[in-house]
Formats: C-alpha cells, structure tokens, sequence
C-alpha cells in the first residue's frame, strides 16, 4: 500500500482539527508530520517526549479513528521525537511548542551559553529578589494540607529538572506557606549544590524587569540571566497580567529551561486553570509536571506550628495558651504568627507570663484585624443598612444612580476589607465579571479623592463593618 503519508496525515488532521479546540490543534497537532506508512504501521515525527506523550494520552484514539476513516483499516500509530536540531530555541512571537525532556537526549541550548552563563553578573543580579533565611524546609511544620506539596518540593530541590514534577506549581490560599515551599527549593539546592544558580522572583518583579530591559533596550541580557538560571522560582503566577507582552516573554523563558532541563518551580493563588488572566499555552505547559495544593492546616497543625514559632524566638508556649490561639486563628498562617508575635510582645513588654488570660486579650485586640475573615454578605448587609436599601439590590442590575454608587461602595469595601479573589467577589454581586469589580474598586478611589464627604463616608463604614465583625 503505497498512499502518501503526507498526503494520508494531512487528510487525518483537517478532520482531527474539527473535533478538538484550536488552541488545543495548534499546540499539539500543528507541529506532527507524517514520515512513513506501509499500511502497516504509521509514523508520527514530533517535536518531543512530552508532545508525543501528551498525544499519545489524550488523542491517541482520535487519531485512529481519524486514520481509519481514510484508509479503511486501523494501523498501529507510532511516534518519533524529532532531531533536536529541529527544536530551535524559541523566540518571542513565534508559535512555539518546541519543548525538551530531561529523558531524551538533548542537545546544549544555544540560548544558554555555557560560557556567559558561567560569568558573573548572576549573583549580583538585581533583577531576582533574595531568598529569606527563615523560609528553609527545616522550619516548615507538615500537616495534612501540606504534606503532598512539601514533599514535592523535598523532591525537586533534591533533584531539580530530573523529577516528574516540572514544572512544580503549588497553590493555595494567602500565608498557607507558598513562598515558604518556593523558597525552600532554593535554599535547599544552595546548600547540598544540587543546583548553582537559583533565581526567586515574584512574578509581578519578573513583569517590572522585563518591561524595564525594553525600556532600556537590554532584553537579551534580561533573556541570558533568566535563561541560565537552574532553578527558577516564580512567587504568585496569578499577577502575570495578560497582553503585557510578558507572558510571551514567561513562556519562552519557560520553555528555554524547561527544554534544558532547569527546574521551574510556581506559586498561585487558585488553581491554574481557574486563572482568567493566563493565556492557554501557559495553563497547558504548567500541567506538564505536577499541580499541587496547599489545603489551610488543622488545628493540630496550627498547634504545632506556634510551638516551633515561639522555640525559635527562644520562647515556651504553654499548651493551654497554644490551643487558644490555634482555636481563635484558623486559616491563615501567616496571621497566627503574627498573633502569636503579638502575644510574644505584650509579654516582654509589659514583664507578664505567657498565659490563656492575656493570649484572650491579645485575641480582643487583634479582632478588627481579623476582618480578612470579613465575609462578603456582612459587607453587602452593612451598605444596604446605611444606605436604607435591600441588600438584594446591591447584586441585582438596577443602575438607578445611588444603588450604583453603594454597590461601587460595597465591593470596593470588599475587596479592601477581605481577602477574597476579584472574582469571588464579582461572583457575590449577581455574579459580576472581575473588571467590573476592578472599575467599581477604580472608581470609589477616584471619587473618594475629589469628594472629601464620600472619603468620610467610606472611611466611617469601614470601621463600623470591622466593629460589627468584632461584636461578633
Ligand atoms: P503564602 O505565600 O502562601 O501566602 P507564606 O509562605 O508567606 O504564605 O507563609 C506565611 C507565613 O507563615 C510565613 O511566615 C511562613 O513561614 C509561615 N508558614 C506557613 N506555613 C508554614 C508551615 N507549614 N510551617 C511553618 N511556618 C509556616
Ligand atoms: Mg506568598
């Protein structure tokens, strides 16, 4: 049988490309080419393990029946990682899917030469943030929401770019301990030199650097040190914003070291499909490695993390005054510490014992603080009371001009009062889109400067929403 194979796949791909998203077709299939079919056995040349893998996975029985429909038979489909030469380094603009595999044989990256990536300028680099001393694995306490992401991160900063996890992207909520995680990995390969070169950044500070190296026209420096880095650290992925140019610029960098087999290592807020502002080719490339969640820790976990806190501040907490503290903060680690620093605090200062009555009054005091837990509905309960309306109206779409203005209000109170996500809090206000919440949040703060009246306002409701919550 001596059809085409071109010819052959050609005709598979225009019925597979009907069935399968666009996106989806031109990451995956657009760069397939057929290199030989007997009528036997058809051969897939593609640019990677990892496409081939992909494929395999998920289309594998699309293809089959896409070859079937055109040569009345079913061969057995086989795929063949394409020379590497053919996976040039990708540049910026370019539909890019050339990926490597740390278990293929690759070839050195001409973006990364070893010679300018052995020179200095690394460590004294301003473009990356340094590593905070206190965030090793030593001093992270594992709990059931944790375990599974730590000891991924165990794992890659013991082997980075030679595990299954990358990229690592771990997310979860605020102070559950991400950037502790990230940081780790760095600290960790320093140490036991599994890796030289570790580069921590938060994402919004890859964003600023790299709209700097335009400005100043050194993006090919910008591009040599991210791309020689052997570890990168991405702190809170969700602030990549969309059309900046540097999510481009993200996904070359990504797939620059991905392909050299460097370890990339993320942190986001929610999980990384639900991330509106990211570009698809982004989500898809994230799931290569492994995704994993940080749940907030129970109370056995809370416990034992004010125990290793106060150890190291030299410090000993008694069990009662721990299980108060643990029992008053529960989801938010970060707010735990600083309860707990708090309490620290009023003890030197005032020469009193550590002791379940003053761990109280410290929770008193710090209850306004406690407003993150704010919920939205208090909120939207508080507005519609001043402003004499039901609460109903501030989700429905009347635009009749004063229920306009106290919605702008409540969501703008919302978004400052609690730590829910933009789009959490559109979704309490009949479900509204994130950049509506973002102009309503634009707008009050615009007002609020010409109009000193509503400043006041806004300022009066928000400390009686926090005195209503600490009533509580
Ligand atoms: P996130 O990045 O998720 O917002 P962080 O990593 O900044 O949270 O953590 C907030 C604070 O809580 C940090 O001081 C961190 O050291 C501490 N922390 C979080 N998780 C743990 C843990 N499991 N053990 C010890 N400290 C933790
Ligand atoms: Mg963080």
């Amino acid at each position: 049988m001596g059809q085409d194979p071109k010819e052959l796949w050609a005709h598979c791909l225009l019925s597979i490309e009907r069935q399968i998203r666009p996106q989806s077709f031109s990451t995956w299939f657009r760069p397939t080419k057929a290199k030989h079919f007997d009528g036997e056995t058809l051969d897939l040349e593609v640019p990677s393990a990892i496409i081939s893998d992909w494929i395999e996975t998920n289309y594998l029985s699309l293809i089959k029946q896409a070859v079937r429909e055109e040569v009345g038979s079913e061969p057995k489909i086989r795929f063949t990682i394409a020379a590497q030469d053919q996976a040039a380094p990708p540049t910026p603009g370019a539909a890019s899917t050339t990926t490597g595999n740390t278990s293929t044989p690759r070839a050195e990256s001409t973006e990364v030469h070893p010679a300018l990536a052995d020179t200095d300028g690394w460590s004294s680099s301003l473009l990356f943030t340094p590593l905070n001393e206190r965030y090793i694995f030593d001093t992270f306490v594992i709990g059931e929401g944790n375990r599974f992401s730590h000891a991924a991160a165990q794992a890659v900063a013991k082997s980075p770019g030679k595990t299954q996890f990358n990229p690592l992207v771990i997310y979860g909520g605020v102070g559950l301990g991400k950037t502790h995680l990230l940081q780790a990995i760095g600290h960790y390969a320093l140490a036991r030199k599994t890796a030289e070169r570790v580069a921590y950044v938060p994402s919004e500070k890859f964003m600023s650097n790299f709209i700097e190296a335009i400005k100043t026209r050194s993006t090919a420096e910008f591009q040599r040190l991210y791309r020689s880095a052997d570890i990168l650290l991405i702190d809170d992925i969700q602030f990549l914003l969309k059309g900046e140019h540097t999510q481009n610029e993200f996904f070359h960098t990504f797939n620059a070291l991905h392909q050299n087999g460097k370890q990339i290592a993320m942190t986001c807020d929610s999980p990384p499909g639900e991330l509106e502002g990211l570009e698809e080719r982004l989500i898809s490339r994230f799931t290569w490695g492994l995704v994993t969640s940080i749940e907030p820790p129970d109370l056995e976990t809370r416990i034992a993390i004010l125990h290793q806190k106060a150890e190291i501040s030299g410090i000993a907490l008694p069990d009662d005054v721990a299980s108060v503290l643990g029992n008053f903060i529960s989801s938010n680690i970060r707010e735990l510490e600083g309860a707990l620093n708090h309490l620290m605090a009023y003890c030197a200062v005032h020469h009193v014992e550590l002791s379940v009555e003053v761990c109280r009054k410290i929770i008193q005091e710090r209850l306004p603080v406690r407003s993150s837990h704010l919920g939205i509905e208090a909120i939207q309960q508080a507005i519609a009371d001043h402003f004499g309306i039901a609460p109903e109206l501030l989700i429905g779409k009347t635009r009749k001009q004063e229920i306009a203005l106290a919605r702008q209000v409540a969501m703008y109170l919302a978004k400052r009062l609690t730590q829910n996500p933009l789009k959490v809090i559109g979704l309490h206000f009949g479900n509204r889109d994130h950049t509506t919440v973002i102009h309503a949040v634009q707008t009050i703060e615009k007002k609020c400067l010409q109009d000193a009246n509503l400043a006041n306002l806004v300022e009066i409701l928000s400390a009686s929403i926090q005195q209503r919550q600490g009533a509580l």
